[in-house]
């Protein structure tokens, strides 16, 4: 699990852990985010999201 470490808002790759599918999210999601195999990928907080996932890069 990993945060984001600054409020600036960026796309992120990131890489489900439980199937591997790639995906592209919005670090500051107000949203919960899942894969489709069901993985919670991106978990909103009050001012970043949490991204339990792996991160690929930032785009
Ligand atoms: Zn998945």
């Amino acid at each position: 699990m990993a945060s984001i470490p600054n409020t600036k808002t960026k796309f992120l790759l990131i890489k489900c852990i439980k199937c591997n599918k790639e995906r592209k999210v919005f670090s500051a999601s107000t949203t919960e985010i899942k894969c489709d195999c069901g993985q919670t990928l991106v978990y909103p907080s009050a001012s970043k999201a949490v991204i339990e996932a792996k991160v690929i890069k930032v785009l």
